[in-house]
């Protein structure tokens, strides 16, 4: 029995000795084989020659580097491509995922969930900002989603080979985990986190990262904006149906028919917005459709440090 622990790493320069010296006081304690896979997603700071003096020192160590910054999904899903464990925990490298919580979630695997998802208890560490976009958006794609999404659920989980092997198969670039993780099924279990305070640096999820993601995880899991297009467009002939009837009936019953400069202007104004609306969505799955036919790999390695396995082939799965 071994379990992986995969780290994706965006310019943690000044945490990830810390977040190393947490983990394996906690992997020690429980008496299990283990490593730990880091994910270099393009960091321009030193994280690559930090993650290389780890792996010197400690032999569980290993590291990736991307040749660029894949995003926060792909850099996940590179790690659980080369980790080999029978069960792999992934969770970032700012300790805000807390290693405390790893016997716990190992504990649930041991009972026989498959899957063993986190979900943040949401405190003031989180920013008012992020915390009120984060519930909105989960309230949304719950209504929406053919999935079910849970609120908060954070990417630090624990997959059982089996659950790794259902996500590897799933071809899509464009990779929203959460609703991936939720789409295979499997026995799932959900334990709660007081989330910690990051330990060093800045979060990397910037408010562009952050819609990047949440538009990602609603088209990729519902068709529901598609089919919002559609609606709005019906609404919009029914209501302009009943104005037509209303003019009708100001040129026939009364003799105010003035030509109204107001109303055309909104008239003209509302249908160009439904139709930008419309487009925009169509634009939106378009672009997807786009994206997945150029088929492209998700990701680049540049190097790899320590021994990495090799790469699970999707052809085996
Ligand atoms: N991360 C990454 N690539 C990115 C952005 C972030 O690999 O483009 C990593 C980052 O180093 C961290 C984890 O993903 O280990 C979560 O990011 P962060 O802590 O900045 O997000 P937050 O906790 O603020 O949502
Ligand atoms: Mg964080």
């Amino acid at each position: 029995m071994k379990i992986s622990v995969v780290v994706p790493v965006f310019n943690e320069a000044l945490g990830i000795e810390e977040f190393m010296k947490t983990l394996q006081a906690t992997m020690d304690s429980l008496k299990i084989r283990w490593d730990v896979l880091f994910v270099d997603d393009g960091s321009d700071d030193d994280s690559w020659q930090i993650i290389q003096r780890l792996i010197r020192r400690h032999p569980v160590a290993r590291g990736i580097q991307l040749s660029r910054n894949f995003g926060h999904q792909i850099a996940l899903s590179a790690g659980l491509e080369h980790a080999d464990g029978d069960a792999v925990i992934t969770m970032d490298a700012d300790l805000q995922h807390p290693p405390q919580l790893i016997p716990e979630l190992v504990t649930k695997w041991q009972e026989g969930w498959e899957v063993v998802n986190t979900v943040r208890a949401d405190t003031r560490t989180t920013g008012w900002f992020k915390r009120r976009t984060s519930a909105l958006f989960y309230r949304f794609i719950n209504k929406i989603s053919d999935v079910p999404i849970t609120a908060g659920a954070a990417d630090f989980r624990l997959l059982d080979r089996k659950a790794i092997t259902a996500l590897l198969s799933m071809p899509e670039r464009n990779r929203f985990l959460r609703g991936m993780v939720s789409w295979i099924g499997f026995r799932q279990a959900f334990v709660c986190y007081e989330p910690g305070t990051r330990t060093a640096g800045q979060s990397k999820y910037t408010l562009k990262k952050m819609l990047h993601l949440g538009i990602d995880g609603l088209t990729s899991f519902s068709l529901g904006p598609l089919r919002s297009a559609l609606l709005l467009g019906a609404v919009s002939i029914i209501l302009a149906l009943l104005y037509a009837i209303y003019v009708l009936w100001v040129k026939i019953a009364t003799n105010t028919a003035e030509p109204g400069w107001t109303s055309i202007i909104g008239v003209v104004l509302f249908f160009g917005g439904v139709q930008l609306v419309s487009l925009g969505i169509f634009g939106e799955y378009l672009g997807q459709i786009f994206g997945e036919t150029k088929r492209r790999p998700l990701y680049i390695i540049r190097q790899t440090a320590g021994t990495v396995p090799d790469p699970v082939r999707k052809e085996n799965l």
